[in-house]
Parts: C-alpha cells; structure tokens; sequence
C-alpha cells in the first residue's frame, strides 16, 4: 500500500518541493497549510508537476479539532497517515526579534499542539524542519551536530525548543521518533521552473534578492558588509539547492522506519561559498548583470557557517549532489518564468 504521509507547510517553498519528491519517490502527500506565508497556486503548480491531484486542508496545525479530522479521514479513507513532515512555520529572524510571542506561538506551540494531535491519531513518527541557526556563533566549522546549541534570536529559539520537544516526545517510548533536519541554505527551485521561493515583501535573503535584482523588481544588491575575515570579506555560506534538501526528507522519512528516539541531522553540502562567489556564479549561469552595492555589516550577522554532512552521508545515505551553477540556474529559471511569483492568482 502506498504510504500516507502527512507534509503541514507544504504549500512553502521548501514544502512544495519536498512534496515533490515525495510523490516521485511513490508516497502520498497530504498537506496541511494556513497559507499565512504562501499561495494555493503554488499547490496547482505542484499537481500539474507531478501529474496529480494533491489533498490539501487549509488548517492551523493549531487547531487540533482540524487536525484530528485531517488524521480521522485519511484513516476513515482507508489511507491512513503513517507520518508527518512538519515544516510548517514563521521563519523571519528580523520579524521573530520584534514579534517573539507570534514565533513562539506559532513555532513552538504549533509543533506541541501537533504532536498532541499526532498522539491522539496514533502516529508516531515526525520530520521536523529544524535549522543551522540554532547553533549560534561557530565555536567550530564545519558545524557537526554536536557543536553547542546557542541561537541568537527568538526565531532560533523557537526551533531549538521545538527540537527540545522533540526529543522529550520522542523518549516516551511508543514507538515514537523525530528526527530534526537542520537545514542550512537551501536556495534555487525545481528544474522545471513551475515551483520556487516568493517571499512577501522584501527578501531577507540573499538569493531571492540576487534573482529579484536580475529581473528588474529590486535595483542593486546590498552587500551586508566587505569586511568580514573571509576569503574575499563576504559573508560565507552553505548554499543548498532545494531539491536536494527536498530529497533529503523522504531519506529521512526512510530512516524513521528504523529508527527510535531523536535525531537530529545537518542537510547542507559542506562547501561554503561566499556573498560575492553567488553573485558571480549567478551571473556566469545565467547571462544577467547583478549590480552591487557595498553596505555595512548587518546585525547579529555570522562570518562563515557551514555544515559537516557526514552524519547525513551515513544515517541517511543521502549527499546533495546539484552544484552552485545548478541552483543559480533553476532559481533563474523559475524567477524570469514567474517575475511576480506566484501572483495573486489562487
Ligand atoms: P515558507 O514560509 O515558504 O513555508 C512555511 C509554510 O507554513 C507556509 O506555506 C505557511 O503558510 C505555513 N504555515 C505557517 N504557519 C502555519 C500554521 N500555524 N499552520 C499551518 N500552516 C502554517 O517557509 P520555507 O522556507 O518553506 O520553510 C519551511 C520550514 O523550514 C519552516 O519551518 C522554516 O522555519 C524552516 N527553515 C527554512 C529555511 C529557509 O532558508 N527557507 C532554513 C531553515 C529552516
Ligand atoms: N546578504 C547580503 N545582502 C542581502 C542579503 C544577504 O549581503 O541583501 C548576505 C548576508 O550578510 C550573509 C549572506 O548574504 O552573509 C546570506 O544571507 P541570508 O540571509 O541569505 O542567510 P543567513 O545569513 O540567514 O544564513
């Protein structure tokens, strides 16, 4: 029988390709998304993808008498859920600093109210969408999973409680198991350019802005500071395109099968690549200029983050395998398909 699994957020960016790949790698996605932070369209470019049609609950994973009918009919429909992929969630850190009781609302009561629900149904198995922010200042690179957990703001906060939780929910025993993807940068779009990244406002993030800039919404680039002790004095990041990492959760959802308790997991490459390395690449795979502008630092900014991914390599057997020149390519393709993102349309 074909493998329920329940994917809340995933009407996101990361969670629309994450469902993506689950259907290619033969299970069926049922999504639960408030669309606080994304688009149905964005739904309808994934079942026109993959070909099929996608159950989709417009719920708060708030709401457990919502939640506890998504996980009631899928049983009653003879489909039931045997597992959840949580990525549903506020990921602003600017926005999180401001509003920290909205982040720990949503974040952290969100996954608690979840796991309840999930207890109820009797599912016992999570993929949590966790993040390298939660690790703080480096005291080493690359970042293994055991480096200190020290976030710097509420947002990181949130989902180091989150994993805290987690792993409390997972000791129980039960059957219950959680493992947390620490995500690093996930940047780019699916190949087909149907699906992408279409942040509200102004990008907080660097790609999203590259791309914004190549298509004539945003003029130049900021740089948020030469000066750091990198090799060129931008800040150096690990760059992981969202298929990859899109892959790295139905490898993850594989592990649970065997798997008791909590782990957690770094999904990124390994390879830093610095501000000025993105743009350049940028430019070189996609023919378009990128003009830039030298700004100061920002704010609570690190020099250089990258991940250790062997752990990934061997409890997962998953490695990201699609290069920078890829991920400026099909993020390219996606933006200068959909200059507006997904638009107003629904
Ligand atoms: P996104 O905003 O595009 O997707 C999150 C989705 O969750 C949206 O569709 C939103 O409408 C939905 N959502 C939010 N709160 C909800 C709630 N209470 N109930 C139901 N739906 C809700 O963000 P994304 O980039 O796809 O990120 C997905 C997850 O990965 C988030 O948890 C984020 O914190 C985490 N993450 C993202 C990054 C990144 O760089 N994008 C890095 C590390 C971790
Ligand atoms: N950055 C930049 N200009 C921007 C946005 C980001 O120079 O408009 C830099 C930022 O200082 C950091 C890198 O790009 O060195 C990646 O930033 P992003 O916000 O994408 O990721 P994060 O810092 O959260 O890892």
């Amino acid at each position: 029988m074909t493998k329920t699994l329940l994917v809340t957020g995933g009407a996101g960016y990361i969670g629309s390709h994450v469902v993506v790949e689950l259907v290619r790698a033969g299970y069926c996605p049922v999504i639960v998304d408030n669309f606080c932070n994304s688009s149905p369209r964005a739904i309808q470019r994934v079942e026109h993808l993959v070909g099929q049609a996608i159950p989709v609950v417009r719920a708060d994973v708030r709401d457990s008498t919502a939640m506890l009918r998504v996980f009631k009919d899928a049983q009653d429909s003879g489909q039931p859920i045997s597992g959840v992929i949580h990525l549903a969630g506020l990921k602003a850190v600017g926005e999180s600093v401001t509003k920290p009781l909205t982040y720990y609302e949503n974040n952290v009561y969100g996954t608690v109210k979840l796991l309840d629900a999930m207890d109820q149904a009797g599912v016992a198995s999570i993929v949590f969408s966790s993040s390298a922010t939660i690790y703080g200042a480096p005291e080493h690179l690359p970042y293994t999973e055991g480096h200190r957990v020290s976030p710097v703001n509420p947002y990181g906060h949130s989902k180091a409680i989150c994993e805290q939780v987690l792993k409390d929910w997972s000791i129980c025993g039960g059957g219950r198991r959680a493992v947390a993807l620490r995500y690093f940068n996930p940047i780019g779009a699916d190949h087909s350019g149907l699906i992408g990244e279409d942040p509200r406002g102004v990008p907080n993030n660097l790609f999203p802005y590259i791309t914004q800039v190549a298509v004539g919404r945003r003029q130049y680039l900021t740089l948020h500071g030469n000066d750091y002790k990198t090799p060129d004095g931008t800040g150096v990041r690990d760059y992981i395109h969202v298929t990859d990492l899109a892959v790295g959760h139905v490898r993850a959802v594989e592990f649970t099968q065997n798997q008791q308790g909590f782990t957690a997991v770094n999904l990124g490459t390994g390879q830093g690549t610095s501000v000025l390395q993105l743009v350049e690449a940028f430019e070189k795979a996609t023919g378009q200029q990128i003009l830039c502008k030298i700004g100061p630092r920002r704010q609570g900014d690190i020099a250089g983050a990258w991940a250790d991914v062997s752990l990934a390599r061997e409890l997962l057997g998953w490695k990201a395998q699609r290069t920078i020149t890829e991920m400026c390519a099909d993020g390219w393709r996606w933006q200068s398909m959909n200059p507006e993102g997904y638009g107003q349309e629904v």
